[in-house]
């Protein structure tokens, strides 16, 4: 049986509905874990709000991108999801190391250590505490998938380290892989790397291909190799307009991948419109969603990418496994 872990609970993937699959509605910081005032999404209220404006414009579900160890905020996820009525997937996993403070458990903590967490995490519930020490604190609702970030650095050794922990984490317990790419950086070696990890590469998601990576030929190659991306350069003019974001969706459409598109808007403090910002979590469904119909992509295919494609990727086979599967 295929399930799907929200902090709630495991559901049906078919209970899903419309999933924006990265998005952030908590990035705290506790203890000495610095997150920059611009930065920070801390407010309960506020990010309760932004889901049920999300909610009451035909939102259902959102992935929150933030791991641990860096701020996530498990208890406000659970709280904004059980108050607003959206359903939450929540990450383990690791960020990129910039966001992480000199000292932290991140960098020294070994290969299987970080395994066995993430999978506690996938498994028994995400840990309370983390930004600072290493974590203690059980906590409350499971993670459902892990998130990781590709810098620009590369696939130095302590990337190496922190992938391979990732990578035996998805093996054992099923759950979808999802990958930061920064600008600079490589997708398709990373993509060899995992495979050689033994990961199927259909359970990996690459973020921000959108605004990282501008070959197009490089997003097919991910594609074709089994790879589904997510685009998040919506409601974005600094970057490029929504016009270029559907012309790439729509190139994409046509080289056959529908079914390996995934969009969001990767939300900061200054796109949350009950933080002050803007355009809001709600853009895509008022905004965006008109603007694809209008460029001729149809409700099939937007239904594609907002509730089968999430609904497929973040599924697992519901079947115990016990932690010594680690190696
Ligand atoms: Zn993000």
């Amino acid at each position: 049986m295929k399930i799907i872990t929200t902090i709630l609970g495991d559901i049906a993937p078919s209970e899903l509905g419309f999933c924006q699959s990265h998005e952030h509605l908590c990035i705290a910081g506790t203890g000495n874990f610095p997150v920059k005032g611009e930065e920070r999404i801390d407010d309960p209220e506020k990010s309760r709000e932004e889901a049920a404006l999300y909610r009451k414009a035909g939102g259902d579900a959102l992935v929150d991108a933030q791991p641990v160890g860096c701020g996530r905020g498990a208890v406000m996820l659970r709280d904004i999801s059980q108050k607003s009525g959206i359903r939450i997937i929540a990450s383990t996993g690791f960020h990129k190391m910039i966001y992480y403070p000199e000292g932290h458990w991140i960098y020294t903590a070994r290969t299987d250590d970080l395994a066995r967490l993430f999978i506690e995490e996938l498994r028994e519930g995400m840990y309370l505490d983390g930004d600072r020490a290493y974590p203690q604190k059980k906590g409350i609702g499971r993670a459902g998938q892990i998130k990781t970030a590709l810098d620009s650095e590369g696939l130095t050794p302590r990337y190496q380290k922190l992938f391979a922990a990732a990578a035996a984490a998805a093996k054992v317990s099923g759950c979808a892989l999802m990958v930061h790419i920064e600008k600079g950086s490589d997708p398709l070696g990373l993509s060899d790397y995992l495979f050689k990890q033994g990961l199927a590469l259909e359970r990996l998601i690459f973020c921000h291909l959108d605004r990282a990576v501008a070959d197009t030929a490089v997003h097919r190659e991910l594609c074709a190799r089994g790879i589904t991306l997510e685009y998040d350069t919506v409601g974005r003019p600094k970057y490029h307009d929504d016009d270029r974001e559907a012309a790439l969706i729509t190139e994409m459409l046509e080289a056959g991948y529908e079914k390996q598109i995934l969009l969001s808007l990767d939300t900061t403090r200054a796109r949350l419109r009950s933080y002050g910002g803007t355009p809001g979590l709600s853009y895509i469904l008022e905004s965006f969603i008109p603007l694809l119909r209008r460029r001729g992509i149809s409700d099939s295919q937007i239904g594609t990418f907002f509730k089968e494609n999430p609904a497929r990727i973040f599924a697992k086979t519901n079947k115990p496994k016990n932690f010594n599967e680690v190696s």
